[in-house]
């Protein structure tokens, strides 16, 4: 607002001859009718708004903003502790480029009890998972955050994320919580080298982040260890343990990262983008979900009142 008040006093100012020399567009510039470029393309990162173009962003985004998590964990023996977050805010900033929305900073800050064996792995306890991920999302909700997605990129996440969901009916809220859980795959593209169990750091973790960090990805390092399933316990698949995955998956890594190449990493990579891009439009026309949560929260206050 300031600037174009002070391109409006200049443009009266300006002697007859000044529109000759400068062209008429960069007079409109001058004037404010033609906004600049750098004025209206708004920095979908959350950090790197003013407070006054964080205004813009949240009416631009129609208070749809993406809180993208990730993880800090072992991901076998060739890839960064912080995969899950680099790849999944590559993600979802492409994204938001694509379909406007403010992207909230680096957050990892999941479940990951299961690496605890493996150096850099930082495991909060459940109370503070969901502590701050509720107070992160009211803080986000109190500045115009009222659809908040939720992508997540790591695994270790599946239970803790439609479980936070599903918390959120315990008392009213006046924003809605969506969870994207990183629906990757989709048919065609390069076909895959490995044939095996593929969960984690395997070919197609280590060809998304060959794509998207090339200079963090150490693709010859990745045989260094073994990412079999080594099956080690003996249990139908209807039973569950919270050892299952170190049973199975000791080094924690899982697949063959060795085959990754560049080229895969591209087709899941942008299959993910065009999720994300999908949920944020969704998102954006979903008037149904503030309206019911609203019908639920008050008739949960007077259940005895509520009729068939
Ligand atoms: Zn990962």
């Amino acid at each position: 607002m300031k600037m174009r008040r002070d391109a409006a006093r200049i443009g009266r100012v300006v002697p007859g001859g000044f529109m000759k020399k400068i062209g008429v567009t960069a007079f409109l510039l001058l004037l404010g009718v033609i906004p600049a470029r750098g004025q209206t393309k708004l920095s979908v990162k959350w950090e790197e708004l003013t407070a006054e173009d964080f205004r813009t962003a949240i009416q631009q985004s129609k208070g749809t903003c993406l809180l993208p998590f990730g993880i800090l964990e072992k991901h076998g023996p060739h890839l960064p502790l912080g995969t899950d977050l680099l790849n999944v805010r590559y993600a979802a900033l492409h994204a938001a480029e694509q379909e406007f929305a403010v992207v909230f900073p680096e957050y990892y800050f999941g479940q990951i009890f299961e690496a605890k064996h493996e150096p850099g792995t930082v495991a909060y306890s459940v109370e503070l998972q969901l502590k701050l991920l509720q107070e992160t999302t009211d803080e986000m909700a109190r500045n115009g955050c009222k659809k908040i997605v939720i992508v997540n990129g790591h695994g270790g996440n599946e239970h803790l994320l439609p479980y936070f969901a599903q918390e959120q009916m315990a008392s009213p809220k006046d924003y809605v919580v969506y969870v994207l859980d990183g629906e990757r795959s989709r048919p065609g593209g390069p076909a895959k080298k490995s044939t095996g169990i593929d969960y984690h750091a395997g070919e197609n973790e280590t060809s998304n982040t060959l794509y998207t960090h090339p200079e963090l990805t150490h693709i010859d390092r990745a045989k260094r260890e073994s990412g079999a399933d080594q099956k080690r316990q003996n249990l139908p698949e209807f039973l569950y343990t919270g050892i299952w995955w170190y049973a199975r998956f000791p080094e924690h890594y899982s697949g063959d990262g060795s085959v990754a190449t560049k080229e895969l990493g591209e087709w899941n990579v942008h299959g993910w983008i065009f999720t994300i891009v999908e949920a944020i439009r969704a998102v954006k026309t979903d008037d149904a979900s503030p309206k019911i949560q609203n019908e639920f929260y008050e008739k949960s206050k007077h259940p005895l009142d509520t009729r068939q």
